[in-house]
This record gives C-alpha cells, sequence and structure tokens, in this order.
C-alpha cells in the first residue's frame, strides 16, 4: 500500500476535515493536555479552632481521573487552578476533534471512499 493509500488523499480532503486536523495538530504541538474531571469538594485541614472543624469545610478543587479501573485524585492548589482548567479543557477539545475525524472515517469506510 502506498503512503496515499494508507493515509487517504489529501487533494480530496474535505474543508472540515482539514480545519479539524490543523486544530488538533496546533493543540497537541502546542498546549498541555491533561485528561481528567474536575470535582469541586469539602475539605478539613485539620486545625483545632478552624471552622472546618466545626464542619464548615475548606471547598477544594481536584481532579479526578480513572486509569485501568482505578480512580485517583490530585488536590490542586489555588494557584495551579487556571492552568490545570486550562489543560483539562484542552484535552476535552483534542478528544472532541479527534472524535470529528473519525467521524469522517467512518463514513469514508461506509461509502467506500478511501
Ligand atoms: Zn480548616
Amino acid at each position: 500500500m502506498s503512503d496515499k493509500e494508507a493515509s487517504g488523499s489529501r487533494a480530496g480532503m474535505a474543508p472540515v476535515e482539514r480545519r479539524a486536523r490543523s486544530r488538533l495538530a496546533q493543540l497537541i504541538h502546542t498546549q498541555g493536555l491533561l485528561r481528567g474531571s474536575l470535582l469541586q469538594r469539602g475539605r478539613a485541614c485539620g486545625k483545632s479552632g478552624c471552622k472546618c472543624a466545626r464542619g464548615e469545610l475548606h471547598q477544594s478543587l481536584y481532579l479526578v481521573v480513572s486509569e485501568k479501573g482505578r480512580t485517583r485524585q490530585l488536590f490542586i492548589p489555588k494557584d495551579w487552578e487556571a492552568l490545570v482548567r486550562r489543560w483539562v479543557q484542552n484535552h476535552h477539545d483534542a478528544r472532541e476533534l479527534m472524535e470529528e475525524v473519525s467521524r469522517i472515517h467512518w463514513e469514508r469506510v461506509r461509502t467506500r471512499k478511501k
């Protein structure tokens, strides 16, 4: 099989596919990517006399990631929040773009267009 056959014809690439690929490439080359979801939950700091000891918990952000059936949680400090949110969003966007390219290829198989 030639390279052209392996990748499909670039000349015949629809604009929607070209856009998706170009955005995907840009994300992967230049941005941080982080898979997981963000979860806000209460946390006790452990200091006696703190409001959290009376049940008024501090709200903290966690990144929740499941890997091979195990769920892991990572505390996100305040000064990391914006960066982590962006990385998680980038990963989400990259996945969406991959799905878009995948749908196009599904159609190509369905309609027998190599
Ligand atoms: Zn506290």
